[in-house]
């Protein structure tokens, strides 16, 4: 993933780059820019973040609040005034009571209580979906995040890459497996790029694709950086949820877990023509052989291990498909690690939202204080914990049973 380039300027990948740039500057904007003037451009329903970017509205909690204060302060206004008091006190108790009614069958409808000490009650719609929570295990996928980086680094081409490959595959034994393998040409040469993909059939139309990257960095080959995070820890979150699709035929559109290779830039700072080779290669040839038409959403997992998670929402990511996140955090409690920033991501699902796949990202891109563990050695594992493991896996699975109830 990329969220910071270069200022270079010339040729049109480069033009491309200076648009990314713009968007990463709005980020670092300052107090300046959120003056009212630009407030006032701001679309309706949307206020500015602290990023001076558009942050959705939070689920029109603030809308729907009842305040009995409000409500006897309007009706004295409105000219009742206090000789109506005891009227208005009775309406209230009414109100009150129904209020607590509604609340109480709510909740019991909600997300189950281990997972919903943060959750706000469900909405009709989707009490209507069944109530199993989704299952995941969080610190079994912990177990996989130490393996994977106990390898030590995996850049193409490596001895090391070759052993996490068929650590992924030892893990995928009984499972259909298809294995998408072809050689790259990069400025420092030849190289095998080898995409893995797990595909559990369901009885519904439509594949659902959840995709992480299992490479680390190659020009970062020479520094023991592991990529605990950027790629072991989402690779080892698509292993646990196989054990979690694995066995019956599942009720629902078909799942394709996708371990793609290849997706780091072989030149930094980042570089666009030499970066996300595995999903380009794959987007084209699904593309190709008429796979693509079949894929309902492509859901990417980079970065998600960090202790200190916070998903952001990404604006290169399908809108309606971003709500639907939200709205699964939301039934399992876990809304309040999503979407408290707003940023503009290159990353593995952009090749399949220019050929207009639904997709979408869901990345932490601020590892440590100001990004500083990303893409150095300090990406260990004592950064990762399997709390945030378990949120985003279990938000995930989630997601993906809201995309099996949409027609
Ligand atoms: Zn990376």
């Amino acid at each position: 993933m990329v969220l910071i380039s270069s200022n270079e300027s010339g040729s049109p990948n480069q033009a491309a780059k200076r648009r990314k740039n713009a968007a990463q500057q709005a980020l670092r904007r300052t107090e300046k820019d959120r003056s009212p003037e630009r407030a006032k451009e701001t679309p309706p329903g949307h206020r500015l973040g602290a990023t001076g970017l558009p942050v959705l509205r939070k689920l029109h909690v603030e809308n729907l609040g009842f305040s009995p204060w409000r409500y006897f302060a309007n009706a004295a206004k409105d000219g009742n005034g206090p000789r109506n008091e005891r009227k208005l006190i009775s309406q209230m108790k009414t109100l009150t009571t129904f209020l607590a009614c509604f609340l109480i069958v709510a909740c019991a409808r909600s997300a189950p209580a281990t997972l919903a000490t943060n959750a706000t009650p469900a909405t009709p719609q989707a009490a209507a979906i069944a109530d199993t929570p989704p299952a995941f295990n969080a610190s079994r996928a912990m177990q996989y995040v130490k393996e994977i980086v106990a390898f030590g680094p995996r850049p193409i081409g490596s001895e090391n890459h070759k052993k996490v490959e068929n650590y992924i595959l030892s893990h995928l034994k009984g499972d259909t497996v298809e294995q998408d393998n072809f050689e790259i040409t990069a400025s420092e040469g030849k190289f095998p790029v080898h995409n893995i993909i797990a595909k559990f059939p369901g009885t519904r139309d439509g594949i659902i694709v959840i995709a992480s990257h299992y490479d680390t960095n190659w020009p970062l080959r020479n520094i023991n950086y592991l990529g605990a995070n950027d790629g072991a820890s989402s690779s080892a979150l698509l292993l646990e949820i196989a054990n979690q699709l694995r066995g019956a035929r599942r009720e629902g559109c078909s799942v394709w877990l996708l371990w793609d290779d290849a997706e780091e830039s072989m030149k930094l700072p980042w570089d666009d023509p030499e970066s996300l080779y595995g999903v380009r290669h794959l987007a084209q040839k699904w593309q190709d052989d008429g796979t693509i038409k079949k894929v309902k959403a492509f859901l990417l997992e980079d970065l998600i291990g960090d202790a200190d998670l916070n998903v952001d929402r990404d604006q290169q990511s399908t809108v309606w498909l971003e709500d639907l996140i939200l709205q699964a955090a939301t039934r399992v409690g876990y809304q309040s690690h999503f979407f408290a920033r707003t940023i503009y991501e290159t990353d593995d699902h952009v090749p399949f939202i220019q050929r207009g796949v639904p997709a979408a990202d869901l990345i932490d891109a601020d590892y440590g204080y100001n990004n500083v563990f990303w893409h150095t050695t300090q990406d260990t594992v004592d950064k990762l914990s399997a709390k945030s493991l378990a949120i985003v896996g279990t938000v995930t699975l989630e997601t993906v049973r809201l995309l099996d109830q949409r027609p």
